[in-house]
C-alpha cells in the first residue's frame, strides 16, 4: 500500500500505552515510547503529542460508580497532565527538547495552551505535548487530539494503540476479523467501529485530516508506518 507522505504529525497516545505491569506509568515503557518519538523527530518530522489519562482516571467510569461526571472529568484531565510530564521527562532524558501545554492553565507545572506559541516551539524543533484534552468535561483526549491536529495544521493524526489497525470485528475475539488498509470516515461512523470517539472522527473528516491507526507497542513501528512500510489502517 502506498501512503501519502506527512511532515507534521500529531501522535495520540492513550494512557494505557504508558502502562506496565502494576504501574499506571511505567518508566521503562514510557522511555520506549519516547524513543519512538525521538527517532521520527530525528528523521525531520514535526511531532505534536496528545496524551490520554485512562491509565490513571476515566471520568465516565468514575461517574458510573457515583462520582459527579464533570468533577470526574476534571480529575481525568489532571491525569493527562501527569502522563504529559512523564512523556516530557522521558524525552528530555534522551536529549529531546519538549514543551508541555495544558488546556487547563497550571503555570507552575507547564505552559498554558497557546496555539501560536506551540507553533513557535515546533519551528524551533521542539516536541509539543498537549495535556488536558480540550479543557472541558464531557470530552475525551481523542477529541483533544483531533482539535489540536486541526489547529496545528497537522498532516495526519497518528493513533497509537495495541492493535495494528481497524478491523471489521474485534481481532482479539473473532478469528476471522479482517483489517482494513483504508476506510472512510463515514464507514467508521456508520458501523460504529472503535477507532476514536465519533466527535473526533467527525472533526478529522470535516478538516480532511487522515487518521492513521497503528500498533505503537511494536518497536520502530511509528517510523515504519511514517515511511509507508508498517502495517496500519488509514481512515480518510
Ligand atoms: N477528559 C475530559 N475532557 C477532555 C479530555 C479528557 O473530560 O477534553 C477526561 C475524561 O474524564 C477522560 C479522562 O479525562 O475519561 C482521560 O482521558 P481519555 O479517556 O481520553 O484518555 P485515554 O483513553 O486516551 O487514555
Amino acid at each position: 500500500m502506498t501512503r501519502p507522505r506527512f511532515k507534521r504529525i500529531l501522535l495520540k497516545l492513550s494512557g494505557e500505552v504508558l502502562m506496565g505491569d502494576g504501574h499506571a506509568i511505567d518508566p521503562a515503557v514510557t522511555a520506549r515510547v519516547a524513543r519512538e518519538i525521538a527517532d521520527v523527530k530525528a528523521q525531520g518530522y514535526e511531532v505534536c503529542v496528545v496524551v490520554g489519562g485512562g491509565n490513571i482516571f476515566r471520568g465516565l467510569a468514575a461517574a458510573a460508580k457515583g462520582f459527579e461526571r464533570a468533577t470526574a472529568d476534571y480529575m481525568g484531565m489532571l491525569a493527562t497532565v501527569m502522563n504529559a510530564l512523564a512523556v516530557q521527562n522521558a524525552l528530555e532524558q534522551i536529549g529531546v527538547d519538549t514543551r508541555v501545554q495544558s488546556a487547563i492553565p497550571m503555570s507552575s507545572v507547564c505552559e498554558p495552551y497557546i496555539r501560536r506559541r506551540a507553533e513557535r516551539h515546533l519551528e524551533k524543533g521542539r516536541i509539543v505535548i498537549f495535556a488536558a484534552g480540550v479543557g472541558s468535561p464531557f470530552f475525551t483526549t481523542d477529541s483533544g487530539a483531533a482539535l489540536r491536529a486541526a489547529e496545528m495544521k497537522c498532516d495526519a493524526l497518528f493513533k497509537g494503540t495495541s492493535v495494528d489497525g481497524v478491523y471489521d470485528a474485534d481481532p482479539k475475539k473473532v478469528a476471522t476479523a479482517r483489517r482494513f488498509d483504508t476506510i472512510s470516515y463515514d464507514r467508521v461512523l456508520a458501523d460504529n467501529l472503535k477507532v476514536m470517539d465519533a466527535s473526533a472522527v467527525a472533526l478529522c473528516r470535516d478538516n480532511n485530516i487522515p487518521i492513521v491507526v497503528f500498533n505503537i507497542r511494536e518497536q520502530g513501528n511509528l517510523a515504519r508506518v511514517l515511511a509507508g512500510e508498517g502495517v496500519a489502517t488509514i481512515v480518510q
